[in-house]
């Protein structure tokens, strides 16, 4: 199922001169999810260390791994930055802390997840921090997000 309206279907087409282009995908279980990926959007929109260039809709999914627990809602973001992954890795976590996330345990309900599916067109592997993300490919919630945004 997919969500229209709100700031999630949006384009800027002016870009900054921050150095990588970022596509991060967005995920909730958790509350009034709908009204948290809005609220992620002023704040990302206000952040000078970003720029924020497009949103998806939003989509419905069934959760995966731990089964017994509310659907998700997810959408994908491009954005901008200059920080380094892991710097930028680091961003994430703590936009994620201050939108409430408690880590549980692996697949646990959550309120937002935030993950980079692309960084550039860098490659890396390490305990941190894999990119492209190692399953973006296996999940719907990316890939049809992705195919609207990238019409491909
Ligand atoms: P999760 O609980 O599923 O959000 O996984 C979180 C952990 O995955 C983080 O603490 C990261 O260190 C690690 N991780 C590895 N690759 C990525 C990626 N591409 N995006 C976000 N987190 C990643």
């Amino acid at each position: 199922m997919r969500i229209r309206g709100g700031s999630f279907g949006y384009t800027q087409s002016k870009k900054s001169n921050r150095r990588y282009e970022v596509v991060v995908g967005i995920g909730g279980n958790v509350g009034d999810v709908k009204r948290r990926f809005e609220h992620l959007f002023y704040f990302l929109k206000r952040d000078k260390r970003v720029e924020l260039l497009q949103t998806s809709s939003i989509l419905k999914n069934p959760p995966f791994g731990y089964l017994e627990q509310e659907d998700f809602l997810n959408a994908v973001m491009v954005l901008q930055t200059s920080m380094q992954p892991k710097s930028f890795l680091d961003f994430l976590h703590r936009v994620e802390k201050r939108f409430g996330r408690v880590r549980l345990f692996q697949d646990a309900p959550r309120t937002l997840d935030l993950d980079i599916i692309f960084f550039g067109n860098k490659k890396m592997k390490s305990e941190r921090l894999t990119i492209p993300h190692k399953s973006w490919f296996e999940r719907e919630s990316v890939i049809l997000p992705l195919t609207e945004l990238y019409r491909v």
